[in-house]
């Protein structure tokens, strides 16, 4: 069996050391990272996540990029170990919307679709004491996986909890009056119904605050959307209201699986 490697900063595909174990036939299969060995059930997996492909270019990217924070870090490892890990936004994403909220001065931040928490803790690493990040999910077992990382990093404070459908959230902070009060709101949860989230996320949004929707070219499959795959259709059919929609200015950006970026005009 192969032996574990040690973990530079940050390319994934550095990281990772295919293993293979003979016995006159390869019987298993596996990867290390760092410490931990991964088993073949949860490989495929990991090579779904773009950030296994031995991609030179974005090893170059990261290497030359990439600062993040150490128990951010550690969560984004430890999350690569579960079987949804593909789910897990890409780490230059989210360095990227945390710089964008530091450039706006953001306090306020939506978080729809939360997994682990490595964008929550991201965010809330960046906030102020006094900022908030309200955290959308249904799952809390996923969460469960992220909070002590939270803690560690000292931010667990920043981060509000919110374990119900996200549509449902999101009314409740419209009822509770806190239209046009947020600074950021980032769209990643389940992908029929993104265009109620976009459609109240930016009465939440303040004027000047960004909202980022990920999963925008969905694996390319918005080129070429099958009228049954309804994931599909949804994301295509906001990304057509979107590029129309005078409410905001908007950038799409082709990082990640792709990333619109709409600030509230
Ligand atoms: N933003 C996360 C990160 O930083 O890694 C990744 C989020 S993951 C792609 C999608 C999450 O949306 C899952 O944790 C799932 O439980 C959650 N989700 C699915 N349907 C939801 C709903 N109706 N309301 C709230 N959350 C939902
Ligand atoms: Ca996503």
């Amino acid at each position: 069996l192969t032996q574990p490697g040690t973990m530079p900063m940050s390319s994934m595909s550095k990281e990772a050391l295919i293993g293979t174990a003979t016995l006159g036939v390869v019987f298993t299969v596996g990867v290390w990272i760092g410490k931990k060995y991964f088993h073949p059930h949860t490989l495929s997996s990991l090579l779904k996540s773009h950030k296994m492909k031995n991609d030179p270019l974005m090893n170059y990217v990261l290497d030359h990029s990439l600062r993040e924070h150490s128990v951010l870090k550690k969560l984004r490892l430890c999350t690569l170990g579960h079987p949804k890990c593909e789910m897990m936004v890409a780490c230059e994403h989210a360095q990227l919307m945390g710089n964008l909220a530091r450039l706006i001065n953001a306090k306020k931040v939506l978080e729809i679709g939360v997994y682990t928490g490595y964008n929550a803790l991201n965010m809330a690493l960046i906030l102020p004491d006094d900022g908030k990040v309200i955290a959308c999910d249904i799952n809390e077992d996923y969460i469960s996986i992220g909070k002590p990382f939270w803690k560690e990093a000292g931010v667990d404070h920043k981060i509000e909890l919110r374990i119900k459908p996200a549509i449902q959230t999101l009314e409740e902070l419209l009822t509770a009056g806190e239209a046009e009060t947020f600074d950021f709101a980032f769209i990643d949860a389940d992908k029929v119904n993104m265009d109620e989230y976009y459609e109240r996320s930016l009465r939440l949004l303040r004027r000047g605050g960004v909202m980022a929707i990920d999963n925008v070219l969905w694996g390319g499959k918005v080129l070429n959307p099958d009228k049954n795959d309804l994931d599909t259709q949804s994301i295509h059919r906001l990304n057509e209201k979107i590029v129309q929609d005078t409410r905001v200015i908007v950038s799409m950006l082709t990082i990640a699986d792709g990333v619109t970026l709409a600030i509230k005009i």
